[in-house]
């Protein structure tokens, strides 16, 4: 099956294959959930099809595609921490099995949580990485570019990860088998990232914070806020998704006042945050998108709970 999105990485290693100019060692990087892992192993398919010339690579028909589906193609190695790291023995594996040339094509090495890699597991890796045979190509995954040794980091290409579309997010839940919709708003809040998308779906409180959200939102009487300051502070593991949800429908209200109701998020209440709009400022509702910014780094740095949520309810 077809990956959907990431095109711009997919065809450069799409054409890189066909030109055979690929470099040897690569790192993908993004956000926890964005599909990292998913993406390696998919180019790592690519990589290993033997029909170079199929329209798409990989092909998903010849033997190598066939025993990649089936998690018995020999080319391809996965590395992955079995407990917290992956450690030097995991490093020295690859390096024996990197040693051996295949019989034909590629051999293709995945390491996943790259940054997983201990200090010397790192540094018995750079040896691999400067000079790899012609015939190898290793792909690192890590939502945590940083913290790898500059040393790798200077031998590797980075291709960086970008958020999905709302479109793109919509085919990927499809081929999961999720219904999505009427939940462009839920797709939206994730920011672009599968995982986080998925984990709001599987969120059975999700329809409910959303609700107690809107009504402080859009019923703006003080018990309603009295009311939700409580619901805020008896529910702190709602709270991100609380803000996320106030500082979508803030959004929201903006776009409706440069008239680009089209793009809402919460399109489903439109016609609430057309009338909120209407009986707000653009310097107020800025002003309220701005506290939620600064809740959102106070709280970073250990913020009094109950401080951010009398802040966040007397908007
Ligand atoms: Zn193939």
């Amino acid at each position: 099956m077809d990956y959907i999105g990431q095109t711009e990485i997919i065809d450069e290693f799409r054409k890189g294959i066909r030109h055979d100019s690929l470099g040897h060692a690569f790192v993908l990087t993004g956000e926890k959930g964005i599909g990292k892992k998913t993406l390696a192993h998919y180019i790592a398919k690519a990589l290993l099809c033997t029909e170079k010339e199929s329209v798409r690579l990989p092909c998903g028909c010849c033997r190598a595609c066939k025993s990649f589906d089936e998690y018995v193609n020999p080319n391809l190695m996965v590395i992955r921490s079995e407990t917290k790291n992956i450690v030097i023995k995991q490093i020295r594996d690859l390096i024996d099995d990197i040693g051996i040339r295949p019989l034909q094509g590629r051999k293709v090495y995945v390491i996943e949580d790259a940054e997983r890699m201990t200090v010397q597991a790192q540094n018995c890796l750079l040896k691999t990485l400067e000079e790899p045979p012609d015939y190898a190509i290793i792909i690192l995954t890590t939502s945590n570019y940083e913290s790898l040794l500059l040393t790798i980091r200077s031998r590797v290409v980075r291709k960086q990860l970008k958020p999905s579309t709302i479109n793109e997010l919509k085919l990927i839940a499809q081929k999961k088998g999720i219904d999505t919709n009427g939940k462009e708003y839920l797709l939206a809040l994730s920011r672009g990232i599968p995982g986080i998308a998925f984990q709001l779906m599987a969120d059975k409180d999700f329809e409910k914070n959303r609700e107690e959200t809107l009504n402080f939102i859009f019923d703006e009487n003080i018990s309603t806020k009295l009311y939700y300051n409580q619901y805020l502070s008896k529910n702190r593991n709602a709270f991100a998704v609380c803000t996320d949800i106030l500082e979508s429908v803030y959004r929201d209200a903006l776009l409706v006042k440069c008239s680009l109701e089209d793009g809402l998020i919460n399109s489903d209440k439109k016609d609430n945050i057309m009338k909120y709009a209407k009986m707000h400022s653009t310097i107020d509702i800025t002003e309220k998108i701005s506290r939620i910014e600064k809740v959102r780094n106070n709280m970073k740095r250990n913020m009094n709970y109950q401080l951010a949520v009398d802040y966040i309810t007397m908007l």
